[in-house]
């Protein structure tokens, strides 16, 4: 039995509008550019810059409701992962002005990304050789120096980092700390506008998957910023442990509860490609999944399949759940970790499973499985580890501090 559940009637129509994107324009060129490891895919950048927007008319972003951004992350990572996060956007680093900015920086950020001028990117550096998971051991420090802020540290494994700090117009919402006595509460974020003076791209990563996405190591030296690219307040409050959390870094921290979900259906959109095409090649081969049949009837591939198709439903729903609820104004920090975490799992699950039944078809690189496979890993990776976010799920239901429960 198949579950369907439309989110939102709007979103019928955006989904079609990005199915037929992911067919035309990123199915015929995945491979290409899974072998071409850092070449810039042109051709569907321009394209997605001038003809991507959605049938109401706009580039989809926050502020066309959540659920349609799942849809459509969904949707075009069906066609491909890597080239979806080379789609020019503001991204993470749009995420965390949308959630800690105020009105006039998210006009002057994210108002230039309309589609006007030449494609632009953004991207959010975190991760330090010491410090990702436990982002409050962030080495890299912003220091107040009359009306600047001047930032010194090295941020790696930055998605999107070459086009946000090479192309103008971009940029890189940078965690810096300002007071590192203040542990978390003195990390805050900076906007780091492309091609400032003393921010150097210094190298891109070769990865296992999603291989056409720009990964960049990032050096700041004496990079400064105006005083009004400080992302919230500039107030620095000492961690108290003995309070569930500090409320500087939750500012910081908000930004995961927009970009978990669209991860997860990111996720989803890789899962369901990988389980498409296992079903195509099942039917092609004569072998149909007899869902009414009773359990002790049914063929391994059968339960294979099935228990494939429920992982991913069970993914999407939580997903569309946690997005759903940030259209409602609601707090989902423990609905975007659960759906990140089932994700994560489900897909690098149904992933391994799709080139298993498949066998050397599935290994092959006559098909898109194996690249499936390798793309779906990093879901499991960054915006939290499958471990941070079943631990953020642990805290949430126990209502344990995270200096209580780590
Ligand atoms: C392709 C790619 C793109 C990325 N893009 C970005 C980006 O755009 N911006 C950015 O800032 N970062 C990015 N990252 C970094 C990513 O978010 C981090 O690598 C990730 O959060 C893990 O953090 P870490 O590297 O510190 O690993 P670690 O925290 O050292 O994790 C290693 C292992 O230890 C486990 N672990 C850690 N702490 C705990 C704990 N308390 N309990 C149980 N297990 C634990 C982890 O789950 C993991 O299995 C990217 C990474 C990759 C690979």
């Amino acid at each position: 039995m198949t579950i369907s559940f439309d989110p939102a009637p709007n979103t019928v129509s955006a989904k079609a509008f990005y199915n037929q994107i992911a067919l035309e324009q990123m199915r015929p060129i995945s491979r290409k550019y899974d072998d071409h490891e850092h070449e810039m895919p042109w051709e569907f950048v321009r394209f997605m810059w001038e003809h991507g927007r959605n049938p109401a008319g706009s580039f989809t972003g926050p502020t066309d409701g959540f659920v349609q951004v799942c849809v459509q992350a969904e949707e075009l990572c069906w066609g491909d992962a890597g080239l979806y996060l080379r789609i020019p956007s503001p991204a993470l680093g749009g995420s965390a002005v949308a959630a800690a900015g105020t009105n006039e920086q998210r006009a002057r950020l994210l108002t230039p990304f309309r589609g006007e001028g030449d494609p632009k990117w953004g991207a959010m550096a975190i991760t330090e050789s010491s410090a990702g998971s436990d982002a409050a051991a962030i080495q890299t420090t912003a220091q107040l120096d009359g009306d600047e802020w001047v930032l010194n540290g090295t941020k790696i494994f930055c998605t999107a980092g070459e086009g946000a700090s090479s192309y103008p117009g971009g940029f890189v919402v940078v965690w810096a700390t300002v007071d590192k006595s203040a542990g978390r509460g003195g990390i805050k974020s900076f906007v780091v506008p492309a091609g400032a003076p003393g921010m150097k791209l210094v190298g891109l990563e070769k990865k296992l998957g999603i291989r056409v996405s720009d990964t960049a190591t990032l050096v700041f030296e004496n990079c400064r910023v105006p005083r009004e690219n400080l992302l919230g307040s500039a107030e620095v409050k000492k961690a108290d442990p003995t309070k569930t959390g500090d409320k500087g870094f939750k500012g910081a921290m908000a930004t995961f509860d927009a970009s978990r979900p669209i991860v997860a259906a990111m996720a989803v959109g890789v899962g369901r490609a990988a389980l498409d095409f296992v079903k195509e090649e099942l039917e092609r081969q004569g072998v149909r999944v007899r869902y009414d049949a009773p359990p002790f009837e049914r063929t391994a591939i059968e339960r294979d399949v099935i228990d494939m198709e429920a992982e991913l439903q069970a993914a999407r729903l939580l997903t569309w759940r946690a997005a759903k609820m940030m259209d409602h104004g609601k707090r989902n920090n423990l609905e975007a970790s659960m759906a990140k975490a089932k994700a994560g799992l489900a897909v690098t699950k149904i992933t391994q499973k799709a080139v298993e039944i498949l066998g050397p078809l599935g290994y092959s690189k006559k098909c898109l499985v194996e690249k499936w496979m390798r793309d779906a890993k990093i879901n499991d990776i960054y915006e939290g580890t499958q471990q941070i976010n079943q631990l953020i799920v642990a805290r949430r239901i126990f209502d344990y501090s995270s200096s209580l429960l780590r």
